[in-house]
Parts: C-alpha cells; sequence; structure tokens
C-alpha cells in the first residue's frame, strides 16, 4: 500500500492527524527534501527507511516503492503543502496502476492557505475578489499560453503565484499589462509558517525589488490582489437582516 501524504506548508504541527499516523507506520517514507519540513521524520518508526526524492528520478521512486511492495510495505510519499498542487502525483499513479498497486491520497495544508494564515488575510472578499487563481509563471515547465498571467490578471482577482520567485520581472510585467494597475496590493511569503517565515507587503510595481532588498530568491509565494488591502464590504452570512436556514433576520 502506498499513502501520498501532504505534509503541510512548513511548521511541522501543521500535518493532519491522518497523514501523521501514517508517518508513525510506514515502513518506507519517500519525502520532498527540498520542501520537506524534516522534522517530520521524528515521527518514522524504528527500521523506517527513508529516501530523499530531491536526488531522486520518477523511475528511482518507483523502484523503491516496487521493492516495497514486493515485501508488502507500506510506503509514505510524503510531498510538501498539498499533494494536488504541483505535485507530480498522477505521474506517479500512472506507474502505480500498471503494476497494478494501490494507493491513497491524504490532503496536507496548501502553502497559499499557510501565506493567507501569515498575513491575516482572507483570499475572498465581499465586494473585492469571489474567486483566487492559483497558477505559476512559465519557466522550464511550459504553461499553456491560454493560461497566461496576463490573462488572468484581466480578471483582477485574488492570484496566488507559485514557482516565480526567479522570474519578478517578467512576472510584474505581464500583471500590468494584462490589467493590474502598479499599486495593485501584492505581498511575498517566504517559507510560509517556518521558523525562518519573511513577509513582505509591497505593490506590484515593486515585488521585484522587494523580493532583491529580503534576498528572498525561491521558496516564496507571490499573492497579489486587493484582498490584501483595507477596503471591502462585510458578508450577508452574518448581517442581522439576512435570513439563512438556521437563523431568522430581523
Ligand atoms: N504542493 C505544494 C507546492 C509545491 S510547488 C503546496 O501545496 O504548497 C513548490 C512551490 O510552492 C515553491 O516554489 C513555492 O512557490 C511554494 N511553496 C511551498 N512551500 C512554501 C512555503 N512554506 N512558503 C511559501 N511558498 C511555498
Amino acid at each position: 500500500m502506498i499513502n501520498f501524504v501532504g505534509a503541510g506548508p512548513g511548521a511541522v504541527d501543521l500535518i493532519t492527524v491522518r497523514g501523521q499516523k501514517l508517518l508513525s507506520q510506514a515502513d518506507v517514507i519517500i519525502y520532498a527534501g527540498s520542501l520537506v519540513n524534516k522534522q517530520l521524520l521524528d515521527y518514522k518508526k524504528e527500521g523506517c527507511e527513508v529516501h530523499d526524492s530531491a536526488y531522486m528520478t520518477l523511475e528511482e521512486v518507483v523502484a523503491v516503492v516496487k521493492s516495497a511492495e514486493s515485501e508488502n510495505k507500506m510506503t509514505v510519499r510524503l510531498h510538501t503543502g498539498d499533494a494536488s498542487i504541483y505535485g507530480a502525483i498522477r505521474e506517479q499513479m500512472r506507474e502505480f496502476d500498471k503494476l497494478g498497486f494501490q494507493y491513497k491520497v491524504t490532503p496536507g495544508v496548501s502553502s497559499f492557505c499557510g501565506a493567507a494564515s501569515s498575513l491575516n488575510a482572507e483570499y475572498t472578499l465581499p465586494e473585492v475578489s469571489q474567486s483566487v487563481i492559483i497558477t505559476r509563471m512559465a519557466g522550464r515547465t511550459p504553461v499553456p499560453e491560454r493560461e497566461s498571467i496576463r490573462s488572468y490578471a484581466a480578471h483582477q482577482t485574488s492570484m496566488a503565484i507559485f514557482l516565480s520567485t526567479g522570474l519578478l520581472e517578467g512576472l510584474v510585467e505581464e500583471l500590468i499589462s494584462g490589467g493590474y494597475s502598479k499599486d495593485t496590493k501584492a505581498a511575498i511569503v517566504y517559507k510560509a509558517t517556518w521558523d525562518d517565515e519573511k513577509i513582505v507587503r509591497c505593490t506590484v510595481s515593486t515585488l521585484a525589488q522587494s523580493a532583491k532588498d529580503n534576498d528572498i530568491t525561491k521558496t516564496a509565494l507571490i499573492l497579489v490582489g486587493e484582498f490584501l488591502g483595507e477596503a471591502f464590504e462585510r458578508s450577508k452570512l452574518y448581517d442581522p437582516s439576512f435570513t439563512t436556514e438556521f437563523r431568522e433576520g430581523v
């Protein structure tokens, strides 16, 4: 049995209870060492075999799992944040399907949620934005043209941009040419929820300089949108005049 487990954004106690339990039962752990907090390995049982996938190819990961399966061992494949966001889990599942291996996924707290918590932010503010776009700049991994940052910027909604800290000048150009004003609120959250987290609040036009000034080159999320500002309406749900299934409005 293989368990894909979301490790959470960084802080060791932000893994789910189920994820922690699976870690403590695993015979084999393959973890994404570039981003997963190594303290999570303290949960492992004695004799558990540990592999860092940062040094491995997909083929090598599959080979480790194959050998574990042949001995009826339980493998935890530990991914940073939630495995459904840039987790490269489907390619593993495809191989496991071919081999007839069973697997299950345990979700995790994605870093875009961790970053919002660090900022005391809410992505979906009434009259400001009711949507969140999760995306990235094209890097060595291409992004389909119809999903360009420029085209998304036209929506002026909340954006959480992954994997793009090294491409900030291009990102700013895309954001502005797509429709965000230069002074739209933005933030850079480096290692959200880790002990060495850094939060930088800025505007779209100052994103690149702000990262430079704070020596942030990787492991950060770029958040953009007026949800980072002060202006918004209160919700209908908690308005005294609003009737719901549970409460009569006055
Ligand atoms: N599955 C992960 C994302 C993996 S892609 C998740 O759900 O969060 C790796 C990218 O995620 C990094 O380049 C960075 O943009 C972002 N990231 C991961 N952990 C982060 C953290 N603690 N703080 C800020 N950004 C983080």
